[in-house]
């Protein structure tokens, strides 16, 4: 049976990661200067793109949890969580059981993930989930389907995040529930443990045709990269169009770009000392990859082609 109900994306950042900070930074293995010449050079390169974006579209989410955004300038004040000294890996866990078709898009997602954030991304070894105690799970009322606890999870992934771990993501088959005041949740992350867990359930059912699967996949991995965002501290966007936009439903998701706008793509380079055209490069050649995403490719190949314009010496097209 087709799922299609309207529900609310939950993501709880619980607390700045200050308690995190550490006072030792060398040049390579600390957080990255907030006022030098790189920050300038993100200043320009997203000038340059910046016409190759849309504005932000007033949306459900907006009227029910209206946002301020924040510029990269703004991002680069509040001390955001980097990757920095051993913690520079990405992972994504699978959690319980999962269809041959959701592994499959577990496994895409960790190498998308990995092209976005320009991190090395690795899968975790599964976490079953036979034990689950009774206090961490439920039926639910209304249609009768077993739900786990997403602190129950959560606790899980904090518990088994490798000392690399710069964030960890768990995907599971199960249907979620963050308390008894609310019906499902899509997922839930928590910045200050760096971990997040996300339902594939409500995401679409791959396994019954190519059509399916490749909704279901574009859905995750733009869940993947928004929640992913937010261990960056970088919160929803409401200046463009952009992956880090709320969404209050599936439909939502489904009109979100896969990419980044200028504001929230410089956050990102910024965080990982990714190159913008490089990274440009990564996810345009991914899409190449993935049939049916043939738009995505070409709206990140003339992001790439409007910064090669920029270099000087560029041999004549
Ligand atoms: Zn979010
Ligand atoms: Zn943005």
């Amino acid at each position: 049976m087709r799922r299609s109900r309207i529900a609310l994306l939950l993501t709880v950042a619980l607390l700045p990661l200050a308690g995190c900070r550490r006072s030792h930074a060398g040049p390579v293995a600390g957080p990255p200067s907030t006022n030098g010449p790189e920050v300038a050079r993100l200043r320009g390169v997203m000038e340059t793109v910046r016409p190759l974006y849309l504005p932000h579209e007033p949306s459900a989410w907006d009227l029910f949890f209206p946002e301020h955004g924040q510029t990269f300038q703004e991002y680069l004040a509040v001390n955001p969580n980097v990757p920095r000294d051993r913690r520079r890996i990405l992972y994504v866990r699978q959690l319980g059981d999962l269809t041959p078709a959701q592994r499959h898009i577990l496994e895409i997602t960790a190498e998308y993930l990995e092209q976005f954030y320009g991190l090395a991304t690795r899968i975790a070894p599964t976490l079953p989930l036979d034990h689950v105690p009774a206090g961490a799970r439920r039926r639910n009322r209304f249609l009768g389907s077993e739900q786990i606890q997403t602190g129950y999870l959560l606790d899980l992934l904090k518990r088994a995040l490798p000392d690399d771990a710069f964030a960890e993501i768990g995907l599971t088959a199960s249907d979620l529930y963050p308390d008894e005041k609310m019906n499902f949740v899509f997922g839930q992350s928590t910045l200050r443990d760096r971990v997040g867990v996300w339902s594939l359930c409500w995401l679409g059912e791959p396994d019954q045709s190519e059509a399916e699967f490749r909704t279901t996949l574009a859905r995750t991995l733009k869940v993947a990269s928004h929640e992913t965002g937010h261990m960056f501290s970088i919160p929803h966007c409401t200046k463009y169009n952009c992956i880090m936009n709320g969404a209050l439903s599936l439909g939502e998701v489904d009109f979100h770009p896969f990419d980044a706008c200028p504001e929230c793509m410089a956050k990102i380079c910024w965080a990982t000392r990714s190159e913008p055209r490089d990274r440009y490069q990564r996810l345009a050649s991914f899409f190449s990859r993935q049939p049916g995403m043939a738009a995505a490719r070409a709206s990140l190949a003339r992001r790439r082609d409007a910064l090669a314009l920029d270099k000087p010496g560029r041999p004549p097209a």
